[in-house]
């Protein structure tokens, strides 16, 4: 039962399948993913995708996200990602991604610590729009083969170089899949926590890997809280309000209906001014209120989240929510240069398993999914180039 093949790519999210789409046609790749193909966080992102709009928007762009990341942010990385945005997005448009538009341009939006609007958006369901649309690609290309619930559990490790990786199937069979490079897009660890936005089955298991083989990791400790998700006493992932529902005016109110923070400051800001408001008002969550939103723009632009509300008995249109912070996102993991590659010879890592410098300490939102694919994309032309 085990395999051969010349790139094998643990991983189905958005970092996994845009590796996958810009390598050749003419070399055979193997895929692989814990779950099934639907469940990753790159389906979840709800809020959008930033693109640097022109060059005008350059120095604002590098600054918000460098002040968002406490100036930690690794510069080189950085540029290469406003850089390259452009032409992902052009890309993702190739590949029939649809975000919202008037009269025929692109309309931006606008999340906590931006400095203009510049995010692109599908609803309030921008990341399944992205990744599903990714996937019809990666399934037309018959040099791409793709396991479902078939789970890493180590990489194979000879003369310091990588050969593939160990897998185990829900029937429990182990075997091999032998490869010339091995690209690790295992995304986040919010498995891990009690409370948090990701899938359980995101457990940060390349990190472990990565960690047996003394391959170098960074900012281990950098973990994001997303300031906003909806508060529930039900087990099970959180779900998100989008940073954008603040970028679009709602506001936060403590238990006597009072604001008691600036909305838009970066999430690890707001994230602790609502820890801090919970602790002083001895409340297990804030208000969320979306009253100076027009109801047009909240059933347009958030329908998901008007819909979901809903369903937890809350209509946003006229009522406040309740909401508390939860773990969100990973800055730090296996240390990567700038064509993605780690410090063990072939073998490559993208996505947010990776840690290319970005995001420095705080992640600037809806820059995540731009980064996983950029850097995605350089991957797959190392690869190539090699
Ligand atoms: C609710 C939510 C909203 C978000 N909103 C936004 C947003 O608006 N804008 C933005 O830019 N970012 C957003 N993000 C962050 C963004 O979605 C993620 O950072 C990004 O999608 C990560 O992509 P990825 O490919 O690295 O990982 P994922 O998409 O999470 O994919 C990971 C893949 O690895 C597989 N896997 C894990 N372990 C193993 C293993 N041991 N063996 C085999 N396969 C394995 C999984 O099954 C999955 O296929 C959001 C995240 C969440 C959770």
């Amino acid at each position: 039962m085990d395999k051969e093949t010349d790139v094998v790519i643990a991983g189905t999210g958005v970092g996994g399948l845009f590796t996958a789409l810009n390598l050749p046609r003419d070399i055979q790749i193997v895929m692989i993913t814990k779950s099934d193909l639907k469940s990753s966080d790159s389906f979840l992102a709800q809020g959008g995708i930033c693109v640097m709009r022109d060059e005008e928007d350059y120095d604002g762009y590098f600054e918000d996200t460098m002040r968002a990341g406490h100036y930690e942010n690794r510069k080189e990385s950085v540029d290469i990602m406003l850089r390259g945005s452009r032409e992902v997005i052009d890309a993702l448009v190739g590949y029939g991604v649809e975000f919202a538009r008037e009269n025929g341009e692109f309309l931006y939006t606008r999340e906590g610590a931006h400095s203009r609007p510049r995010i692109l958006f599908h609803e309030d369901i921008t990341g399944e729009e992205i990744t599903s649309k990714l996937l019809a690609g990666v399934k037309r290309c018959p040099n791409i083969t793709i396991y479902e619930y078939t789970t890493m559990t180590d990489i194979i490790e000879e003369d310091g170089m990588c050969r593939g990786i160990m897998v185990r199937t829900k029937e429990n069979e182990q075997f091999s899949i032998l490869a010339q490079n091995t690209v690790l897009a295992t995304g986040g660890i919010g498995g891990r926590y009690q409370h948090s936005t990701n899938f359980p089955h995101l457990t940060g298991d390349a990190l472990d890997i990565a960690k047996e083989h003394n391959i170098r990791m960074e900012n281990m400790d950098y973990v994001q809280f997303h300031p906003t998700t909806l508060y529930s006493e039900k087990p099970g992932r959180r779900f998100l309000i989008s940073e954008s529902v603040r970028g679009e005016g709602a506001v936060l109110y403590n238990k006597k209906k009072e604001r008691f923070v600036n909305e838009l400051l970066p999430r690890d800001v707001v994230a602790e001014a609502i820890r801090r408001q919970m602790k002083e008002d001895g409340t297990d969550y804030v208000w969320l209120s979306m009253e100076y939103i027009e109801k047009e723009v909240i059933l347009n632009h958030f329908p998901h989240i008007y819909k979901h509300c809903l369903e937890e008995g809350y209509d946003v249109t006229c009522e406040c929510i309740p909401v508390v912070p939860a773990q969100h996102y990973f800055m730090g993991g296996i240390w990567v240069d700038s064509d993605s590659q780690t410090s063990m010879k072939q073998l490559f890592a993208v996505g947010e398993t990776s840690c290319n410098g970005v995001h420095g300490a705080n992640r600037l939102a809806s820059n995540s999914l731009l980064e996983s694919l950029v850097f995605a994309k350089r991957a797959a032309e190392k690869i190539k180039d090699k």
